[in-house]
């Protein structure tokens, strides 16, 4: 059995997308554990530039089953439409063989999306930089029990019976506090009744499918959105996601037992990047924050807002370490720093004369200092590098010196945005 979990080591937008499209090539499954379409991963292989937002990236391998796990929250017009797109510009996927959704995973309704919007917009100055796609009030809703999960969709008489309370109460803050139109009840019926006509040849129980691939010592590849600083509890709270983006939250997510976990993969970008708002020591709003943006493309997914850049946080990336406990790093665009010259990163933090190794609580976050550290720049082009030796002497020296402080081996390097554009040292035992 090889479980091989990757998640984001920073504030997400590291390059999951592109180290998952590689790694899938050993995968039997390729399993999505939480989060929604506020996801944008991006993946550029031989047939095509695309931009996932819930599709798992195994999606373009044959014979691998591609998993939206219990833990995922679906808007199915976003996901069919998703599906749509991507069968009309690459024909040849199978979806009907290589995608399943769990019965457990919860439907964004279209309250939820109105609702985001609305409370996200009476924030103002608070405004916390949601996507405004409906995951903060999916989430509330799972936790308040209050939820629609997508087995629901099949059965409209269930339904019928379960929604109206919920529509109600749901409309009642659309109207009455946000001063929005009510959703239709029979309307909303209906559209379910549609999702889950549209859906059902992909719903299943993941439960016994996951746990007889592990039995059957299949390759099970999870993949978290987001990253820690994005974590409901360790992350810089209120500015994070709904969810758990962590190994721990796969096994809670997808039902699998800690000691069935295998390898962690942390993805870090060679610098840093952040949509939205919240703390962020590291960053450079100046003209490196800016050379960063544009070289790097940080523009987000399809999100409205550009991307926050700075150097490199390996306190942030420290944290995410002692948290998933990863066997090996993804550095990825190490090629977006060729050219700068001292290469810069943050290993610490101060404040009035205290300094700290790990991410204190967002108050004091906001406030800290960073202590840098560099190397000295490279000129050469590393874009498209795939040998060790061929990466210049200080570009080495600076992967050597992410290993060194946050102690976990570099196993893969992303030089370009393609799947071959990778330095693969070693992969986890069995991948
Ligand atoms: P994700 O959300 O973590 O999957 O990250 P994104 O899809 O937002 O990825 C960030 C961007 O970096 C995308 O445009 C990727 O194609 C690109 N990218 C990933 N790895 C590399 C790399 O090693 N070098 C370069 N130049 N771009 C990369």
């Amino acid at each position: 059995m090889s479980v091989v979990c990757v998640v984001g080591t920073q504030w997400g937008d590291e390059g999951k997308g592109k180290i998952v499209d590689l790694l899938a090539d050993r995968a039997d499954y390729v399993v999505r554990f939480q989060g929604g379409d506020n996801a944008g991963h991006s993946v550029v292989n031989d047939l095509g530039d695309f931009g996932l937002h819930l599709v798992p990236e195994g999606i373009f391998r044959e014979n691998v089953i591609n998993v939206l796990g219990p833990g995922t929250v679906i808007n199915p017009d976003a996901l069919l439409k998703e599906i749509d797109e991507l069968q009309a510009e690459v024909p040849s996927l199978d979806f009907e063989a290589g995608l399943r959704i769990a019965e457990r995973a919860h439907v964004i309704m279209p309250y939820h999306v109105a609702l985001d919007g609305a409370l996200e917009t009476s924030r103002g100055a608070m405004v916390q930089g949601s996507t405004r796609r409906g995951i903060g009030p999916v989430y509330s809703d799972k936790a308040a029990r209050s939820g629609v999960r997508i087995g629901d969709l099949l059965d409209s008489d269930y339904l019928r019976g379960y929604l109206p309370h919920i529509v109600e109460a749901n409309n009642h803050l659309l109207e009455s506090v946000y001063g929005l139109e009510p959703v239709d009840f029979d309307a909303l019926i209906e559209k379910c009744r549609e999702w889950g006509e549209a859906l059902r040849p992909y719903v299943v129980d993941t439960f016994p499918m996951i746990q007889g691939a592990l039995a059957a010592d299949k390759n099970v590849l999870l993949v978290g959105q987001l990253g820690i600083m994005r974590d409901l509890d360790w992350g810089h709270y209120p500015y994070v996601t709904s969810s758990t983006p962590t190994a721990a939250g796969a096994c809670v997510s997808l039902g699998i037992a800690p000691n069935q976990m295998g390898a962690v993969i942390g993805v870090v970008k060679a610098f840093t990047s952040s949509v939205g708002e919240g703390p962020f020591p590291t960053e450079q709003n100046n003209e490196i924050g800016d050379t960063l943006r544009t070289k790097g493309q940080e523009f987000g997914g399809d999100a409205r807002w550009k991307r926050r850049c700075g150097w490199l946080d390996l306190v942030a990336v420290k944290h995410a370490v002692a948290i998933n406990g990863p066997a090996g790093l993804a550095l990825t665009k190490i090629d977006m720093l060729d050219g700068f010259d001292p290469v810069m990163f943050g290993k610490a933090y101060e404040l009035n004369g205290t300094t700290f190794d790990t991410v204190p609580d967002t108050r004091i976050l906001q406030a800290v200092e960073p202590v840098y550290d560099s190397v000295a720049g490279w000129d050469d082009d590393t874009g498209g590098v795939q040998i060790w030796d061929d990466l210049p002497a200080n570009a080495r020296r600076y992967v050597e010196r992410v290993e060194e402080i946050t102690g976990v081996p570099v196993s893969i390097v992303g030089t370009g945005r393609h799947r071959d554009h990778a330095i693969i040292r070693n992969l986890p035992e069995g991948w």
